[in-house]
């Protein structure tokens, strides 16, 4: 049987608790969840935009990788695997969070649906996600960009 193949970057982000041992429970939680061939970015210590005041610094990270199936079961898999480190499932915009995972590309699709937009709609203006992105794929089209990872960030 044939398996379709999709191409895709994930943006990891946290800022609280151990974010490096979130981020490796992250990647091994994508891996046995079937996202294959996963290259994850070092990490990069930012300053929180857009969240309340006194919030703590954040660590942010990218990983690309290849998905078998829909955009929708990663959107799935992603949200699991925050929940089970520790993200309430209610909560504030932009508060403190132990591991948010956002998908930023998927392969040459632009996915506008209630729960899941990709290109994610606000990458494109964040350093603290196309920077880890342009480390491990700067050769990657933006659909409807036309534009690279690493053209994006030199234009920020
Ligand atoms: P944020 O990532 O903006 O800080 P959340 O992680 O709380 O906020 O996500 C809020 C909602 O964003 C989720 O319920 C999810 O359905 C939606 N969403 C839309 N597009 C995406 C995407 N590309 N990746 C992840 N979540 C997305
Ligand atoms: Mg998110």
């Amino acid at each position: 049987m044939h398996l379709k193949s999709y191409k895709t970057a994930i943006a990891l982000g946290g800022n609280i608790g151990d974010t490096t041992a979130y981020f490796k429970f992250a990647c091994d939680a994508l891996s046995s969840g079937g996202l294959d061939s996963i290259v994850i970015s070092s990490e990069y210590h930012t300053k929180p935009v857009d969240c309340p005041p006194g919030s703590a610094d954040f660590v942010n990270a990218a990983l690309t990788g290849v998905w078998h199936k829909s955009p929708e079961e990663l959107l799935e898999l992603c949200q699991k695997i925050e929940i089970d480190a520790g993200r309430p499932v209610v909560r504030g915009v932009n508060v403190p969070r132990t591991l948010d995972l956002d998908i930023i590309i998927f392969d040459d699709l632009k996915i506008d649906l209630p729960q899941l937009r990709v290109p994610h709609p606000r990458f494109h203006q964040r350093a603290f996600v196309l920077e880890p992105l342009a480390e491990i794929a700067p050769d990657w089209n933006v659909p409807g960009f036309q534009l690279t990872v690493a053209q994006l960030l030199k234009k920020l």
